[in-house]
């Protein structure tokens, strides 16, 4: 790969001004208030369209000894990782109709995940499996989310179309009693909750938005009766069809290409768009990965994460376009976790940056062939501001003579949607069928937004006693007052974009946490010492990334342009310290996790069984 050439001051004077001004165009003083919930009337956008009629069945009253809330990939996990210490009695209970989370509801036309399979999908050197795609499709890995299901045994006890409603402590019998929205009240001597981070879709509230008549659906509850074809493509109901899409982001990128190939005309309505790198995917061989000894995925998988951290790593195995970007992280990643040094750091990062940012752009120009279109393509505001994305497919799409890109930032998106079509400007688009490609509420669902109430020791609710001093957890998965209440997700723990790893990890610790306290016959609590211990740490290098936020062009990264405050929520030292900071804690002590049961209460389950189980069967 050429090195991009380095940009002179004055051109990087031009490109400050020049993204200043495009993040003007597109603020909006709404802000993330812009967008509609898909609940109420607008509750058909989530529907799950993939189940059918949802099978009766009897309110659940039973006692398991996990109960695992969501079942995509950490769900999954949790689950999986449990088995392997010797758990018997588990539940998932999921909302979809069947395991895979993300890769359940989103099938939309050309959905591959733009991570690495061979270090996306998990387990796979306990499952035997090696993918063939460098990025797999959706479905294979919506199939290896139930591959994995099937071989921890995961599925006869699982509870599909069924929704958590509160989670809620009995101190008599030390359990949880978990309700749900199927009438179940069934206990459970441990709760982990996985509910993801980007689930609810969401909606633009662009005016008139309720008053089209055409088809209508978002992308994550794709409608193949009304477009015809699969996620590989030959839609063919779309074939003398006026298409529109909204929305050009990580979803949009991928679908765009498909839609073209098939609508009679597609309308782009774009707002920001995204910088599309090259994909290059292709059929890799079990050889091509290494996958000929034991543990080969886990240290891939170490491997990329190592490298798109920016630590040090002695190679790049996956070699794709993340780790090779990984050279602007190096440069940005410190600046955040270490405020004295900014100035350097943002230095040489803009430099870094305007290289990769202007190589992307001039990939348009070099694919596009009308000027007009090529010049609304290009991404104007740093790498780091928006999820990358990558295409081979998705700047070619717009040489067809069936598409046209609308570009609506100088309107802040759509102005307004009629029965028939969209309006732009003085323009009126007619459209037989309009799509939503505009994401996911972020980190609406689940414990931390409130949509999952937890009352734990004397029915304190956990959001109420949060709301004083913010979030209190050891590691991000526990909480004083909430006994054997495991949480996975970012918060006070760590990320990446290879999410699937992190969620393993996770689960990984969070069997240990379960297995510690069967083994002891205690709870899972930790002291407030503890916790206090914690956000000591996290204050104490708390990262300075709000300087970045704050320049870049709106989006769900910095709260819509209102920028992303700084503050302990993430462990400050990255994901690879983090994992290892774990493991050292599990190995030397466990310090300050496990409190003595209350004598007398009649939950516990035994080691590892069940009491009252109901007889295995997997419900939809
Ligand atoms: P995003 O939130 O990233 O994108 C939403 C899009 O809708 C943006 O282009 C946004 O424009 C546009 N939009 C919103 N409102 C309007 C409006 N009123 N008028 C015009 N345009 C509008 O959602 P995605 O579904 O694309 O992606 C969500 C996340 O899911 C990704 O960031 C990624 O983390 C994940 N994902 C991962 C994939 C993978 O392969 N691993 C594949 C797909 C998704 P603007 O930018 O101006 O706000």
């Amino acid at each position: 790969m050429a090195t991009p050439p380095v940009p002179a001051p004055e051109e990087l004077a031009g490109l400050r001004r020049r993204y200043r001004l495009e993040r003007e165009r597109r603020v909006r003083p709404d802000g993330a208030r812009q967008y509609l919930a898909t609940d109420a009337e607008f509750g058909y956008y989530a529907a799950d369209p993939y189940v059918g009629e949802v099978a009766e069945r009897e309110p659940l009253r039973d006692t398991v000894t996990v109960a695992v809330v969501g079942g995509g990939f950490g769900g999954i996990l949790a689950g999986a990782r449990l088995r392997q210490r010797g758990v018997e009695s588990i539940r998932i209970v999921e909302k979809g109709g069947d395991f895979g989370g993300t890769w359940y509801w989103n099938r939309y036309p050309g959905i591959h995940c733009d991570i690495e399979s061979h270090v996306y999908l998990p387990l796979l050197d306990e499952t035997g499996y090696v993918p063939e795609w460098k990025y797999a499709p959706g479905d294979e890995i919506r199939r290896h989310a139930v591959r994995v299901a099937e071989k921890f045994d995961l599925c006869a006890d699982a509870l599909f179309s069924t929704a958590v409603t509160s989670l809620t402590w009995d101190g008599t019998t030390e359990t949880w009693i978990v309700a749900t929205d199927r009438g179940d009240g069934f206990r459970a001597r441990y709760v982990i909750t996985a509910t993801g981070t980007l689930t609810d879709p969401k909606l633009p509230g662009i005016p008139g938005i309720e008053d089209f008549k055409g088809h209508t659906f978002h992308t994550s509850r794709w409608d193949y009766g009304y477009t015809g074809g699969t996620p590989d493509g030959g839609l063919t109901g779309l074939a003398d069809k006026k298409v529109g899409i909204v929305g050009t982001g990580a979803t949009g990128v991928q679908a765009i290409p498909m839609l073209a190939e098939d609508a009679a005309h597609l309308y782009v309505f774009q707002r920001t768009p995204s910088s599309v790198d090259v994909r290059a995917n292709g059929r890799t061989t079990a050889a091509d990965v290494g996958a000929d000894h034991e543990g080969w995925a886990r240290a891939r998988r170490e491997n990329f994460l190592r490298v798109v951290s920016g630590e040090p790593a002695d190679e790049d195995l996956v070699a794709d376009r993340w780790t090779a970007s990984a050279g602007l992280l190096e440069k940005l990643l410190p600046s955040f976790r270490r405020p004295g040094d900014r100035e350097d750091f943002e230095a040489a990062y803009e430099v870094a940056d305007a290289a990769k940012m202007n190589e992307l752009r001039s990939r348009v120009e070099q694919t596009v062939t009308d000027p007009e279109t090529a010049e609304k393509l290009k991404p104007w505001y740093r790498y780091a501001c928006k999820r990358p994305t990558f295409s081979d497919k998705y700047y070619p799409a717009f040489n067809r003579d069936n598409v046209t890109l609308v570009d609506t930032a100088d309107t802040h998106g759509i102005e307004r949607v009629t029965e028939h079509g969209v309006v732009v400007g003085d323009t009126t688009y007619a459209l037989d069928c309009l799509i939503f490609a505009t994401g996911f509420e972020v980190g609406t669902s689940g414990v931390l937004s409130g949509e999952l109430p937890v009352r734990g020791r004397d029915g304190t609710q956990l959001l109420h006693a949060w709301a004083q001093q913010g979030p209190r957890t050891l590691h991000g998965f526990t909480s004083n007052g909430f006994p054997n209440l495991i949480q996975m997700g970012s918060l006070q723990n760590a990320s990446s974009v290879n999410f699937t790893h992190i969620l393993d990890e996770q689960a990984v610790h969070a069997a240990a946490l379960v297995a510690a306290a069967e083994t002891e016959d205690a709870l899972v609590e930790p002291s407030r010492e503890a916790e206090d211990a914690w956000r000591t740490v996290l204050a104490e290098d708390a990262p300075d990334h709000e300087w970045f936020h704050a320049e870049c062009t709106p989006g769900y990264y910095n709260r819509e342009g209102r920028g992303r405050p700084n503050g302990p929520s993430a462990y400050p030292h990255g994901a690879v310290a983090f994992h290892e900071l774990l493991r050292r804690w599990r190995e030397e002590s466990m310090h300050g996790i496990l409190r003595a049961r209350t004598a007398g209460a009649t939950g516990a389950t035994g080691a590892t069984g069940a009491t009252g189980n109901s007889s295995p069967r997997r419900m939809a």
